[in-house]
């Protein structure tokens, strides 16, 4: 049997744990990242280090592998088209272009009588003005956003005065859900009407950034109907294959609303790790590398939290429990809002 190379753009804490699960399959990893302290070097087989946009370092890249898959979304999309015509990229690139900008994807969302929250293209401060009707709201970069970077609250008409527009970027200001809780779904779609589905995972985030994350949520039965057939909706409408999250709002009311599509594995399913048969990133890997689907099964209930900044330093030397995983992505850094590493427990 021939081994598959594959092939995984970005080393963050998700490309190596791709990596990981890659190597229980047998799998071979080669990452090509452009930070030469990637963490995810020390877990795959290969680690290539350059520029997205440097043809040498594709070259390099592609020559050794069967096909490529990416822990990140915001890769440049012409990175991805380039490589995808030498070895076969998967997700499918032209996925990407759409969940890439904020603005595209909410479209693309709306067009399949999916809720998001409500939102407008903003180019200049006229723009702004012209919106009273979102305030309060949060403006962001349309593009390259993650863990709150690129956002702006606007509480009151008064905050427009501070706001700085970069007129060479563009800007979506949605409208502030008054939030009852935030869940996400992980569905892995091996092909048409073939998938894994994650039960509903609840989400508590700190300054914008994912803290907490825990299953079962504690949510109405219809919501966690809703948002698990909107992801299948989502992943078959973009013919996608390998594992996604949809993140979502609910709202006071009891209302659901897609917030974002990951077109990747997901910080909130870190906890698939500990808790199932089969993690979103086994699954990933073997949706994308089309091996065999198995039936994914809940083994325990699990919660998870993020460790950020300086709360790794706390669990380095700690000693834990049967129940208890910890993972350092061993960066070699602290630095402060920076993932660092995560805690599962797993609960009876
Ligand atoms: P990122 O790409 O940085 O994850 P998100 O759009 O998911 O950006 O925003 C991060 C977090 O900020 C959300 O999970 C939520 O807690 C909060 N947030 C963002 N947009 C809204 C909104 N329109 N209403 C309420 N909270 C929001
Ligand atoms: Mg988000």
């Amino acid at each position: 049997m021939t081994v598959i190379n594959l092939g995984i753009i970005g080393g963050g804490q998700l490309g190596s744990m791709l990596a990981t699960a890659a190597k229980k399959l047998n799998i071979k990893t080669t990452i090509f990242c452009d930070d030469k302290n990637a963490p995810a070097q020390d877990f795959c087989d290969d680690f290539i280090f350059g520029n997205y946009q440097d043809s040498e370092k594709i070259k390099e890249f592609t020559d050794k592998i069967n096909l490529v898959t990416f822990e990140f979304e915001n890769i440049p999309f012409e990175t991805l088209k380039k490589i995808n015509e030498i070895k076969k990229v998967l997700p499918n690139p032209e996925i990407n272009k759409i969940i890439q900008n904020r603005l595209t994807e909410k479209d693309f969302v709306n067009r399949l009588n999916i809720q998001t929250t409500k939102y407008k293209l903003i180019r200049n401060k006229k723009d702004l003005e012209d919106s009273l009707d979102f305030i309060p709201g949060i403006l962001k970069t349309s593009t390259l956003g993650y863990d709150g970077k690129g956002q702006f609250k606007i509480n009151s008409k008064n905050d427009l005065d501070i706001v700085k527009i970069n007129l060479n970027k563009e800007y979506i200001f949605e409208k502030l859900v008054n939030l009852k809780k935030e869940i996400s779904v992980i569905i892995t779609r091996f092909g048409p009407q073939k998938y894994e589905i994650y039960e509903p995972i609840e989400n508590e985030h700190e300054h914008q950034i994912l803290k907490y994350s825990k299953i079962p949520a504690e949510i109405d039965q219809d919501i966690f109907e809703k948002s698990k057939e909107w992801s299948k909706k989502i992943s078959e409408e973009l013919d996608y294959i390998g594992t996604l999250c949809v993140e979502y709002f609910i709202d006071k009311n009891n209302t659901l609303y897609v917030n974002e599509i990951a077109p990747r594995v997901h910080n909130s399913g870190h906890l698939t790790i500990n808790s199932h048969n089969i993690s979103q990133f086994e699954n990933h890997i073997r949706a994308v590398c089309a091996l065999e689907k198995l039936e994914t099964k809940k083994l325990f209930n699990a919660k998870m939290i993020n460790l950020i900044g300086k709360d790794i330093l706390n669990y380095r030397d700690k000693k834990f429990n049967k129940n208890e995983f910890f993972f350092d992505y061993q960066k070699k850094e602290v630095k402060p809002k920076r993932k660092m590493g995560h805690f599962t427990t797993l609960i009876k």
